[in-house]
């Protein structure tokens, strides 16, 4: 579970990748798995949870130290969001909006004063961050926002409906995305941090009866003449779809790395159950058709976290050279959520009526891998963009 090696890329972990990954999965045995079920039917977020993965420096892990973060490298990153998500799928989905979507990107596009103001809370956890670009008539389609802001002063006035917001009703700051001016597409698009608990104008509200992630918070975010300082924007008028991009690109590896441990969870729960369990006087880990299911899972959890790995290396070396990374990403984040769902969909198979039933985790599993297919680009998206990359309609890291 801790190296691998492919022809020309050393992928051992070093002793403090290591000692991180150890210290995470401790934490996920002892705080995260035994309240799991628990939780996830009492529809409950557990906020001791999160101040746990604060005080472990989770919530800034990437981020460098000097704005209070862990300075950790993306293959570590990636290591912490594979163990939280083998133990429940909504504190990675924190993980993806707070620390991949937020404030990774305030660090690239914020300034220094605003690094101070929102980034050195955000990662140490005492403020909290979510991420509100879809819409009820914008999701795959960004540039369809209608949302706006209009400048009046110092400030500017927001209008518009964000939904499906993760943590919207939980986050303390929401990076969101309004049209500044409506007639230039998607270069009308402007970024602003905005104080979710302190300005006039903004409600939000939880979505309830969902599929999945139970024990997470997703919901909408309203403005209603919402006054929202100049100070307060990220970039300059018109950066908001360039911005919103490079979040996505942070974000969509956490969520590929989270859906990695999704994978190994049912693996191990599949493994345990099919050498108990035994039907014509045999464990069913003995029949080849059920061996068949654990070795579909055990290569998909190999060859999802190779291309979440090596996804992270390129993001490592792309914080000296500034590249983008929206290939690799974008790759190990469709193969790895799909993957997640398979595996989760073979591993209530292997436990036959039992994996339908909540006595066992992995019916949580199934719903909750459903999502992820679908937000950060959904599966089609990917799909698309990766395919216009090869055709050369579009050049997805810039190389070509
Ligand atoms: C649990 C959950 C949490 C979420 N959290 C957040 C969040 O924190 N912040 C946030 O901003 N959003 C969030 N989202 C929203 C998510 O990002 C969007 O749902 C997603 O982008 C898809 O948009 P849509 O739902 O409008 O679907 P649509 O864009 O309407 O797509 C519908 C279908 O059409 C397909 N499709 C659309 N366009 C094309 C095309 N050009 N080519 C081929 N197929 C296409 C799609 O693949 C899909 O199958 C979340 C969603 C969920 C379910």
């Amino acid at each position: 579970m801790s190296a691998i090696g492919t022809a020309g890329i050393n992928l051992d972990l070093s002793e403090e990748q290591r000692s991180i990954q150890e210290t995470v999965r401790d934490f996920v045995d002892a705080r995260i798995v035994p309240v799991a079920h628990e939780n996830d039917i009492a529809h409950r977020l557990d906020m001791g949870v999160i101040e746990g993965m604060a005080e472990l420096g989770l919530l800034g892990a990437p981020i460098p130290e000097e704005y209070a973060g862990a300075g950790l490298d993306f293959v570590t990153e990636a290591l912490i969001c594979e163990e939280i998500e083998r133990g429940e799928a909504a504190f990675r989905t924190l993980i993806s909006v707070h620390v991949g979507l937020n404030s990774l990107s305030l660090l690239k596009h914020g300034s220094e004063e605003q690094k101070q103001r929102w980034l050195v809370p955000q990662a140490t956890g005492a403020k909290l961050g979510c991420f509100g670009l879809t819409e009820p008539g914008a999701g795959s389609d960004v540039a369809a926002m209608a949302a706006t802001a209009v400048r009046r002063g110092d400030v500017y006035v927001l209008n518009g409906q964000k939904t499906w917001i993760s943590y919207a009703s939980v986050a303390d700051h929401a990076l969101v995305f309004a049209k500044t001016d409506p007639a230039a597409g998607h270069r009308g698009v402007t970024a602003f941090m905005v104080e979710l608990k302190d300005t006039p104008g903004v409600r939000t509200a939880d979505i309830e009866h969902k599929l999945g992630v139970w024990a997470g918070s997703t919901g909408d975010l309203f403005f209603d003449g919402a006054e929202v300082p100049v100070e307060n924007r990220i970039g300059e008028e018109g950066d908001g779809f360039r911005i919103a991009m490079y979040s996505l690109d942070q974000g969509r590896f956490t969520v590929a790395a989270g859906a990695v441990g999704v994978i190994r969870a049912c693996l191990e729960a599949s493994v345990r159950y099919a050498r108990e369990r035994e039907t014509f006087g045999k464990p069913i880990g003995r029949y080849q058709f059920v061996q068949g299911m654990i070795a579909d899972m055990v290569v998909m959890y190999e060859q999802a976290r190779l291309l979440v790995w090596s996804a992270g290396h390129a993001k490592n070396k792309a914080r000296e050279t500034g590249a983008r990374t929206t290939r690799e990403t974008s790759m190990a984040k469709m193969v790895a959520t799909e993957y997640a769902f398979k595996a989760a969909d073979l591993a209530v198979q292997v436990h036959g009526a039992y994996g339908y039933s909540a006595e066992y985790p992995v019916e949580r599993y199934l719903r909750n891998a459903r999502a992820p297919r679908l937000y950060e680009g959904t599966t089609e998206i990917h799909r698309m963009m990766l395919a216009e990359d090869a055709l050369g309609f579009r050049s997805l890291d810039g190389r070509k």
